[in-house]
């Protein structure tokens, strides 16, 4: 039986409804959420995320606004430009659209924004309490994953979840969150071994990639839950994900497609930050 499709762009548009009401409500009590994103150069893959998530924020009443910087920008400048950001109390949520130009240590731009203000969630406070289990911003895709699976009650404790994938955005933080529902967590690599043996075995399969279908229904247990996060350009323009989507459905219980998978989440998940970083102003 072929399996079930979780259709992000669905559940997304679920998230921002609610988020919507939640923004209403703050707005009555005189807070306005508002996101600020740094763009510096002039990727285009990274401007059209940028005006995506203006739009979504746009849709959910949340107010944004775009600093756009040339690609000659240094570091220090950068830096300069956060530590106003941190500063301005309009400012709820600061996202500083990656990657940034090679001279620019990502690191070091992350390091120096407000943790409060983080609502990408890869500031080290914010990692490390993920991984302490407390209360925080989750990076936004594998937040978005892990809603996902929650949406359709899929069972984590216990099962078996295998990560294709160790990035820090991604497939790091993802085992993390999943060992935190109980989940027993294998995360495979480039350097992985026995890779098939491993996918072969999970009850979750996450895959994170970057390869247009490097994952087959042979790769995977019949019954498992998949979750494409890849998202790769064919040379025909087309967007596709890192498992072969036709053979895989036809053995996975749920799978996630690409588009409309995963990727609508996390921006979805992005606003949710910024709401919690705004909502954080109600104790002060
Ligand atoms: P990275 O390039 O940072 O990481 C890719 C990971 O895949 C690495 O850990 C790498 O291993 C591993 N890998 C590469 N080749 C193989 C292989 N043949 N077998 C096993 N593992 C392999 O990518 P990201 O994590 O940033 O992104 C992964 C994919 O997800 C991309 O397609 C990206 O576009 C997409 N993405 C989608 C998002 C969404 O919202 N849907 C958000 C972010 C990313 P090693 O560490 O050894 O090099």
């Amino acid at each position: 039986m072929a399996a079930e499709i979780i259709n992000g762009k669905d559940l997304a548009q679920e998230l921002r409804m609610s988020l919507k009401d939640e923004v209403t409500e703050l707005k009555q009590k005189g807070i306005n959420p508002h996101l600020t994103v740094v763009l510096v150069g002039d990727n285009p893959a990274s401007r059209s995320y940028v005006k995506g998530k203006e739009k979504a924020a746009a849709e959910v009443g949340i107010s944004s606004s775009v600093i756009e910087l040339p690609a000659t920008t240094s570091e220090e400048e950068l830096l300069d430009q956060i530590h106003k950001l941190n500063e301005d109390s309009v400012v709820n949520g600061i996202l500083v659209q990656l990657p940034l130009p090679k001279h620019i240590s990502e690191q070091k731009v992350i390091d120096t924004i407000n943790p409060n203000k983080d609502v990408d969630g890869f500031h080290p406070i914010n990692v490390g309490k993920m991984m302490l289990g407390e209360d925080t911003f989750l990076p936004c895709t594998p937040y978005g994953i892990i809603t996902m699976l929650k949406s359709r009650n899929i069972n984590i404790e216990g099962k078996h979840a295998v990560i294709i994938g160790r990035s820090n955005i991604v497939g790091k933080p993802v085992g993390q969150l999943l060992l935190n529902e109980n989940a027993t967590v294998t995360y495979c690599h480039s350097r992985t071994a026995n890779l098939r043996e491993l996918t072969s075995k999970a009850d979750i399969l996450i895959v994170a990639i970057g390869r247009p279908n490097a994952i087959t229904a042979d790769d995977i247990k019949e019954g498992a839950v998949v979750i494409d996060v890849g998202i790769n350009r064919l040379e025909t323009g087309k967007l596709t994900g890192d498992v072969d989507f036709n053979s895989a459905v036809e053995k996975a219980s749920y799978i996630t497609p690409v588009p409309k998978g995963v990727g609508p989440m996390t921006i979805a998940m992005l606003l949710k930050n910024t709401v919690k970083a705004a909502k954080g102003l109600e104790n002060r």
